[in-house]
């Protein structure tokens, strides 16, 4: 079958032939319809530090997808062929404490899919049964092939009570803007948001941030003026991985603030823990989404009126995905869609 391959320790990605997968008694094989590129794909391609520590050559990449399922195992319960599916790329081992306890997001032991093992850039993908997720029929194909970074910002943006309060995320990414979508729905009343990137905050501010501020041209502090925010922030979320956005953002909470951090900051980020103590700060890390009570809860959102259309920007047939690739490095994009059936 046709798949999209890290096959050279260097920067690119390839269209190859690689074996047909084969599924197992508790597996589900899906062929893929639509899938996303995510800022890890792109990590991927241009070989940074952090892929070449982590991803073994050749792999199949790709975790954000919707499909069919086309074959079950011999186990496999509550699924059938012909189900429209996407899944959870983040494959948990099921038997140390969290993973016993219902809290798979915590696993010890988590595979990635299209990083520690194949992935969804291909025409058939099969993953444990238990992790396949089956889309609503209200629910389109487009929206289904983003319920992954939709996921992280649903299960960063619900980590606490956003009901009258003031957000401030810091980093527009496909990730931050739903993220905004996400504030504005269930609630929230200012939600600002950062980046550097002006296209980006136009996105965002389509689909619901209250005020977009281009930190290269405007400060924090005019715009919380402007606004007539006295006291700061009572929940902020860290989605740029950008430590001088990290920083500014403890300094602009109010005291006994709720921070989430997504981003993936540089091991070596320095913060004021003075800031942290002395406003009693409350700071929570994310990885993943919760399984599966954020794919409930998002899929939930996107039938009670969540809109996050605006987020996707892009669409190519898979043959196109050098081209799709470029606009998604370039930085002029939200999500990108690569079509499999045409
Ligand atoms: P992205 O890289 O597309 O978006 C990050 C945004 O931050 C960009 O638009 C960039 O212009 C902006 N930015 C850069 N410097 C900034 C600054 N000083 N102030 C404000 N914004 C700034 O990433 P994404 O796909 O939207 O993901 C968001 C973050 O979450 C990334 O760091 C990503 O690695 C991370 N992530 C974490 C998990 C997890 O499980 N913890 C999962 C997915 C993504
Ligand atoms: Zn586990």
């Amino acid at each position: 079958m046709k798949a999209l391959v890290k096959s050279r320790a260097e920067q690119g990605i390839w269209m190859e032939q690689v074996p047909f997968p084969v599924c197992g008694h508790n597996d589900a094989l899906i062929r893929i319809t639509k899938t996303a590129i995510c800022g890890t794909d792109i990590h991927i391609f241009n070989w940074d530090q952090w892929a070449q520590q982590t991803i073994p050559v050749p792999m199949v990449v790709g975790h954000e997808f919707v499909g069919e399922v086309i074959e079950i195992g011999g186990e496999v319960q509550g699924l059938k062929p012909g189900d429209r599916v996407s899944a959870e790329g983040h494959i948990t081992c099921g038997y140390c404490r969290n993973c016993r306890a219902g809290k798979r997001h915590l696993c010890r032991n988590t595979v990635g899919v299209g990083v520690n093992r194949p992935g969804c850039f291909a025409e058939y993908l099969c993953v444990p049964a238990v992790n396949v997720f089956r889309i609503p029929d209200n629910i389109s194909d487009d929206m289904a092939s983003v319920l992954d970074p939709l996921g992280n910002a649903a299960h960063t943006a619900l980590s606490f009570d956003l009901v009258g309060e003031d957000v401030l995320i810091t980093g527009a990414g496909p990730i931050g803007m739903m993220a905004a979508a996400i504030c504005r729905h269930v609630g929230a009343r200012h939600v600002v948001i950062t980046d550097v990137n002006d296209y980006r905050l136009e996105l965002a501010g389509r689909m619901g941030a209250t005020r977009t501020v281009n930190v290269t041209k405007e400060s924090l502090e005019s715009v919380m003026d402007d606004i007539g925010m006295v006291e700061g922030f009572d929940v902020g979320l860290e989605m740029s991985g950008n430590p001088s956005a990290f920083g500014d953002m403890l300094e602009k909470m109010n005291h006994g603030g709720k921070v989430a951090l997504l981003g993936i900051l540089p091991p070596d980020t320095a913060i004021d823990w003075n800031t942290v103590v002395f406003k009693g700060l409350f700071v929570k890390g994310i990885y993943g989404r919760e399984m599966f009570e954020t794919w409930y809860k998002m899929t939930s959102m996107l039938q009670s009126g969540l809109d996050i259309a605006p987020a996707i920007t892009h669409h190519f047939a898979i043959d196109d995905y050098q081209e799709a690739f470029e606009v998604m490095r370039s930085g002029q994009s939200g999500k990108v869609i690569l079509d499999w059936t045409r």
